[in-house]
This record gives C-alpha cells, structure tokens and sequence, in this order.
C-alpha cells in the first residue's frame, strides 16, 4: 500500500455537501447549501440552447469567450464603477470558487500571510494551504443582545498586517451574515493599504443581491485600491444557474497574467455555448436590476413567517441568506442543532461555526445557523411551518 501524506489532513467534505446529503437522506427540505429551487430565465435558457445548436462548441479561447469580457467589462463599470480591458484584465472562471483558487495559487507564496475574516467562506483557508501560505484569522465582531448583527473590526485586520501580509480577502454581500460594505470601510480599508503593500481579493459573488434601496459598494470603486485588487464574481447566484460554473476575475493586467498562468493549467477554458448564451443574454440587463427586489421579498417573507417561531431572525443587508439566533432552542454547538433541525423539523441549514477554523470551539458558536431563502415561497412556507412547530 503507498502511504499517502495529505495536503490538507483536516479537511473533510464541505458543510455544504454534508448538510445536502443529510438533508437529501431525511427527505428534509434544504436551506442549507446555497442554491435555488426554480429555473433560471427561460430567454437565458433559449440563449444557451440557441448557442449549443449553433456552435462553435469547441474549446473557447484560455480568457474567455471575447463577447463575454466585453458585457463583464460594461457590467463592472455599470455596478463597479472600474473600466476594465476586456482582453487584459478579465478572466472567465469555472465558478467563482476557480477564480478564487486560480488566484490565490498565483499570488501567494510559501510564508505569506494571507487575512481572511471570520466568519469565512470555507474555500479560502485551505487554498491558501496548497499555496503554501498561512492563514492570519481575524474575527468580526459578533452579534449581541444590544448589537444584533455582525461588524468589521478594522482595527483588528489593521493589526493583523506585517511584512509578510501577501493578501487581504474581503466577500461583500457577505456569505454568512448578509453584511454589505460601507463608504467608511472603504476608507479603513485605504487608509490601511496606504501604509501596506498587498493585495485585495474582493469576492462579490452576491454583488446583485443588496437590499432596502442600497447599491453594492466593491473596493475596486476606489482606484487606489482597484489597482490592487482582484475583482471574483459568478453568474451562479445571479442567473439562478449554480450548476453553470461560470465566473470570472478582473484584475491589472500584470495581476491578471500572472493568474492565467495558473488557470490555463487548472481549466484550460471555460464551457464555451454557455458564455457565449450568457454574454447574448447579458444585453437585456433588466433581469439583474429585478434580482434584489425578488430576493428582498423572499428574505421578508421568511422573516415574517418566523418572527412567529422560537428562531430570532437578524437582519441580511445582501446575498441570499439569514442567520436566525437560536439561544431559545438551548446551548450547544451549532453544528448539533442543525443536525437535530434537520432530523427532528426536516429542515436543513448550516452552522456559522463553519465558517471559522475551529467549528467546534467556543469563539465559532454564536448559536446562529445560516438560512437560504433562494426557494420557491411554497418551499419557504413548509419551511415555516415546520420551524415554528420547533
Ligand atoms: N464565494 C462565495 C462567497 C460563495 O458563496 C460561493 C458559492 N456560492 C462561491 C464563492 C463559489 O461560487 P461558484 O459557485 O460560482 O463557484
Ligand atoms: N456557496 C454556497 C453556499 O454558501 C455553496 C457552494 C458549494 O457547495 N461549494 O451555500
């Protein structure tokens, strides 16, 4: 038997697989994993069918189909604000999650250090592992009785920067907590990379997902910091099409060389009749500016609809999500009563917890458990109804 040394000895599969599958197991309906129940835009699909049928159907060129860098390019300088070239700087990805893990095997380097915050999407921690670097954790401030919401410490991450500070991951609209970025952060934010030299990844995967009449805020709006930053997005959240895998980075031209070098070797190109669907579909614009307002209604209709049940919901500025407290279930690991919801209420959802390096620790329970509203309302209703039985 060849003895294997793993890369990554502590991780294991995903919350999110673990919570589908146990979910999928009990038959229990699924706000876990971030996905929608519905179909994407019928034009989006005819587009992509209309694209297979026609061809070209073979490999697309390394970067990305050219029509769609160029509808990238005018949806950033539209919601972003930054004039990006489309042949230099933008970059079609499988998913967001291969922009982001092309991205930082490019730009880290064994000893970096690299900021994540807690709590932090599951992928970026261990990527930074293969890179070799290591992972400098800082916490948000979490929710209490006076302040029930999730807050940036900025002068926790300024704190956190040394010598060796190769990046700084930022993901507005937030996945877990919904946080969306503010002018002032913007100015932390520069006034740190004033006095430090390195690099932003900006994950804004729910760039289009923002409510209460706010617009997305990106870092790459400032041009000190967009000529630092690497700007990931996906079509996934937006198109309703999470099994797509299409998304994409934006970044200076000499940033974005030094990234293609490693997707070209991790992907190659991305599904060529699906960019090239996407980028005809890309015209007719309304279907992102209707996106926040569909979601606002589905995030106040869970909100309302559990305001009667033991779960406290806190309030989601963006993205498809809501965190509930769960104090008045009783103490515990997150990870244990979303497990026991799901067994005994039939509805699944994950654990903050899992958003921090230790799950099981103290410092990562806050008694919270993350809500996917991306369903149907009769999905979202049921839901309801079972968890105001719990
Ligand atoms: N970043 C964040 C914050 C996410 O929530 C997700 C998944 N939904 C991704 C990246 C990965 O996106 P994709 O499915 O396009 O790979
Ligand atoms: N981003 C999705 C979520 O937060 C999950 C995607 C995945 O399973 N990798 O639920």
């Amino acid at each position: 038997m060849i003895k294997l040394k793993s890369k990554l000895p502590l991780v294991g599969d995903t919350i999110f697989s673990e919570m589908s599958t146990l979910a999928h197991h009990l038959n229990a309906i699924n706000l876990g994993q971030g996905f929608p129940d519905y179909q994407p835009d019928s034009d989006l699909l005819n587009a992509v069918c209309q694209a297979i049928q026609q061809g070209p159907n073979q490999y697309a060129p390394m970067t990305g189909v050219p029509a769609l860098r160029q509808a990238i390019r005018d949806k950033v300088i539209a919601h972003q604000g930054h004039p990006y070239d489309a042949d230099t700087d933008i970059t079609v990805t499988s998913g967001a999650t291969e922009a982001l893990t092309s991205s930082i095997l490019a730009l880290v380097h064994a000893g970096d250090e690299v900021i994540l915050i807690d709590p932090s999407y599951d992928l970026y921690a261990p990527v930074v592992t293969l890179a070799g670097g290591t992972s400098v954790r800082v916490a948000m401030n979490p929710p209490t009785q006076d302040k029930p919401r999730f807050s940036l410490d900025w002068n926790a991450i300024a704190h956190a920067v040394t010598s060796r500070t190769r990046l700084l991951i930022l993901n507005f609209p937030h996945n877990p907590s919904g946080l969306t970025l503010r002018e002032e952060d913007l100015d932390a934010l520069e006034q740190i990379a004033a006095r430090h030299d390195f690099l932003i990844m900006s994950d804004e995967a729910y760039e289009h997902i923002v409510f209460d009449g706010n617009s997305h805020l990106s870092p790459t709006s400032r041009p000190a910091l967009a000529a630092r930053c690497i700007l990931v997005s996906s079509f996934a959240k937006t198109f309703h099409a999470t099994a797509w895998k299409i998304g994409y980075c934006c970044a200076p031209g000499p940033i974005s060389q030094e990234i293609r070098k490693v997707h070209q070797f991790a992907v190659y190109s991305v599904n060529t009749p699906i960019q090239a669907g996407i980028a005809a579909y890309l015209k007719q614009t309304q279907a992102i500016q209707g996106l926040s307002a569909f979601y606002q209604r589905k995030r106040d209709r869970l909100v309302q609809g559990l305001n009667a049940s033991r779960l406290r919901p806190l309030h989601s500025e963006g993205t498809f999500f809501l965190l509930v407290d769960t104090s008045a279930l009783g103490e515990g690991l997150e990870k244990e009563l979303a497990i026991r919801l799901a067994q005994e209420a039939g509805v699944a959802t994950i654990p903050v917890s899992a958003f921090y390096e230790d799950p099981a620790s103290p410092r990562a329970n806050h008694q919270l458990l993350r809500l996917c509203f991306a369903k149907q309302d009769a999905t979202l209703d049921t839901a309801i109804e079972r968890l105001v039985n719990v």
